[in-house]
């Protein structure tokens, strides 16, 4: 079992994209940010706010020295703000821990509080070009169709990191910059819905060569409306517009169903996105 990397690295060369975030100017905390922006969301949607952030907090010290509610604040309509807050933990260690700097161990890395082994992996690999292997849904997915021979939408886990660590080449630069052409591969040639007929490794391919079996697993898409998550989103854009404490009858307006509202907001304020200023009103913590 092999990958075919050279043509994967010629792929990227004429066909990745050009993304602030792979320049050498952003640095390990652009990539530690980057990496944070799109656990779970999409590239277009990350660019403008990515770019605001380290116009603003170039450093983690100056995000250290800034309070979380303002990174909940900056993080806008990401989703998932809670990213926002760990970000903000993670660039107060780096300061108190490692002189501001983001640590190149990948021990180091993992101690840092919110960030997750993919997180650190990703890191270590494209921001200090160490030999780990980087795994996530659009590499799991090449992988096992070009290696195993098998569509799989599962998540990726312990088991695909062993496998793309025997796989990845010796030589640490060319196996960090494999990684990225591997997630690129995944993102704009080998996706869910995958363009052989474009592929420049289809001869390559053990599942194109077994004739596209089926998937094993699929992934239902993730429902949003109705759910407490569009209601969470909802009380958070009132409290990222107001500049102070918003009184909790103000939010009836956010939706009609007075329990799920009030459930949502108490798992918002649970989770230390938004705090009580007093029993009548909430506002971003530390703002
Ligand atoms: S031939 Fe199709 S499934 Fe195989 S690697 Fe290329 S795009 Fe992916």
């Amino acid at each position: 079992m092999n990958l075919p990397v050279a043509e994967l690295l010629t792929f990227f060369a004429r066909h990745g994209r050009e993304l602030p975030w792979r320049e050498k100017s952003a640095g390990p905390w652009g990539v530690l940010v980057s990496e944070v922006m799109l656990q779970q969301t999409p590239v277009s949607r990350v660019l403008a706010t990515y770019r605001d952030w380290l116009r603003r907090w170039p450093t983690p010290a100056a995000l250290a020295a800034d309070s979380p509610g303002e990174a909940v604040r900056a993080w806008g309509r990401l989703g998932y703000p809670r990213r926002a807050l760990r970000l903000h933990a993670a660039a107060v260690a780096i300061t108190q821990r490692h002189d501001g700097r983001v640590p190149r161990d990948l021990g180091d890395l993992l101690a840092l509080p919110g960030v997750g082994d993919y997180t650190a992996r990703a890191v270590a690999a494209f921001a200090f070009g160490a030999r780990v292997p980087v795994v996530d849904t659009n590499v799991r997915r090449v992988v096992n169709r070009l290696v195993r021979g098998i569509d799989d939408g599962g998540p990726a886990g312990a088991a695909d990191r062993a496998l793309l660590a025997e796989l990845l080449p010796a030589d640490a630069s060319t196996a960090a910059a494999l990684s990225v052409a591997l997630m690129e591969f995944g993102a704009l040639v080998c996706r869910a819905s995958p363009k052989c007929d474009d592929c420049p490794v289809r001869d390559r391919c053990r599942w194109l060569t077994a004739g596209k079996p089926a998937a094993t697993v699929t992934r239902r898409p993730q429902a949003w409306h109705g759910t407490d998550r569009q209601v969470r989103g909802r009380i958070m854009a009132v409290l990222r517009a107001s500049p102070g404490p918003v009184p909790t009858a103000d939010l009836d307006a956010v939706w009609p169903v007075a329990e799920q509202r009030r459930r949502c907001l108490d798992s918002l304020l649970a989770d230390g996105l938004a705090v009580r200023r007093d029993p009548d009103s909430v506002a971003l913590p530390g703002g």
